[in-house]
């Protein structure tokens, strides 16, 4: 017998109801926010589980039939367990999740230090006397088109040549990552000013700021980039502070076509500018600093950024923050001036999401990144990514790529739903398996690249 308007409610029917419009609610708000993230293909399947939720409560409401309350205790039950299984913070120990490196790095050997070595120039030749065995793997890269290069496949005119007009302003600014200090030295109280130096650089954009002791492995040994290449890096700051910036999904999403490249060297370009901003600050207050921008570091910043707090190094090798995941850049300043460090915090949950995640190492054009455990390299657990086929294929691209960042699930945006999601992840392991599949289901295990903006494409 239907009792479609039946006035007599029983504490069932009322949960049957509340429960059932609760889960349509929300599947209908994952709907319209996926409609404004224009991630058409997540609001289709939301609207479609928004509907099929519903039913098998309107047909247990609506229906009479002996063994109902059963049958419906039985249902709401399985809902609530499955819920409290999802919610109920659950983390087994990821061992040694977080890894200290054991030696420290040369910035002569990274992709961008060996791109800028000309051949027939003496760095060129030393370099590759010294290490032969990468000079054939080299020789790749340069046979291509190369970066933010005409010739290169992903070329439009208008995003290049943003991205040109942004690296030569952060190149004009490279002077000034250095100064005098004042000979008038202001007494600071170190979490006072710490406080002010985290709060300032959110009032100029950024996102998050962490403050950290500056360590040896987080110092490169000699230069490898622009006028002081082969000097000996002689840092002796005891601290360092580290700055992400978000970069733009609508930019991130099109990578590896242009808009990526343009909103990477745009975001480089803001993040530097309030780290050159603090380190003056810090000058003017009679205290040494130094800041480290694109193109002109000493340290390297994934590195700061994770011990300062504000992240873990993922599959793919860049900083994961909590709630952009990969999606930032990063700036680094450091210093002599007394501050209050933040606590490293143990990530682990990100680390065992990546493990089982491998959607950046799916979509990797150039097969890059592993999909296997963290190995032991150089006396770390840690994923290694081949940065020469990534680099190689930059040079084909003429962009940085960023295929792996734009698919991360960490990189969705900061907003209530993604941000409820990556607590949950962080929350519970078998969150992250659930996840991992709904991200699967919603965004795709492959999701194609995105459109360009429409006022780029033009
Ligand atoms: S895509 Fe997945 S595996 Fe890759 S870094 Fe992001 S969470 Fe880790
Ligand atoms: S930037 Fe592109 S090529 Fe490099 S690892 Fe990421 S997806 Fe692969």
């Amino acid at each position: 017998m239907i009792q479609l308007l039946s006035l007599q409610l029983s504490f069932i029917d009322i949960l049957l109801i509340i429960t059932g419009a609760g889960l349509f609610s929300i599947m209908i708000y994952v709907t319209i926010i996926s409609i404004i993230e224009k991630e058409y293909h997540a609001a289709r399947i939301s609207f479609l589980f928004s509907v099929l939720i519903i039913v098998p409560f309107i047909l247990l409401y609506i229906y009479d039939f002996p063994s109902k309350p059963v049958v419906s205790i039985v249902f709401l039950g399985a809902i609530y367990f499955g819920l409290l299984l999802l919610l109920i913070p659950f983390n087994p120990k990821v061992k040694r999740a977080h890894q200290i490196p054991k030696q420290k790095y040369d910035e002569r050997d990274i992709m961008f230090s060996r791109n800028e070595l000309k051949p027939g120039t003496n760095f060129f030749e030393s370099y590759y006397s010294d290490k032969p065995e990468i000079k054939s793997i080299d020789d790749k890269f340069r046979e291509k088109p190369g970066l933010l290069s005409p010739d290169s496949y992903f070329y439009h005119p208008y995003s290049f040549a943003s991205s040109h007009a942004n690296l030569e302003i952060i190149d004009a600014l490279k002077t000034l990552v250095n100064g005098p200090v004042s000979e008038r030295k202001i007494k600071t109280n170190a979490k006072k000013i710490g406080d002010y130096i985290k709060t300032w650089p959110k009032k100029l954009g950024a996102h998050t700021v962490g403050i950290t002791e500056l360590k040896d492995y987080h110092i490169y040994t000699h230069k490898g980039r622009g006028d002081l290449y082969e000097k000996k890096i002689n840092n002796k700051h005891p601290y360092a502070i580290a700055i992400t910036i978000e970069m733009d999904n609508e930019m991130v999403q099109p990578a590896p076509k242009a808009p990526v490249v343009m909103e990477s060297t745009q975001q480089y370009l803001r993040v530097g500018t309030i780290a050159l901003q603090l380190a003056s600050f810090i000058r003017n207050l009679g205290y040494s600093a130094r800041a480290h921008i694109d193109g002109n570091y000493e340290v390297i910043c994934p590195l700061v950024a994770r011990d300062a707090g504000l992240g873990e190094i993922g599959r793919m090798g860049l900083l994961m923050t909590p709630k952009l995941g990969p999606r930032v850049r990063i700036a680094v300043i450091t210093t002599d001036m007394p501050l209050e460090l933040d606590k490293t915090r143990n990530f682990s949950s990100m680390i065992d999401f990546c493990g089982i995640c491998k959607k950046c190492a799916d979509v990797c054009p150039s097969k890059s990144i592993s999909f296997e455990k963290r190995e032991g390299i150089e006396g770390i657990l840690r994923w290694r990514i081949n940065a020469e086929s990534c680099f190689t294929y930059w040079c084909s691209a003429g962009t940085d790529c960023g295929r792996c960042m734009a698919v991360c699930p960490y990189s969705h945006p900061n907003n209530f739903m993604h941000n409820f999601i990556r607590w949950g992840i962080g929350n519970s392991y078998i969150f992250r398996r659930f996840a991992l599949f709904m991200d699967d289901l919603f965004y795709r295990r492959k999701p194609k690249s995105g459109k360009l903006p429409s006022w780029i494409d033009i």
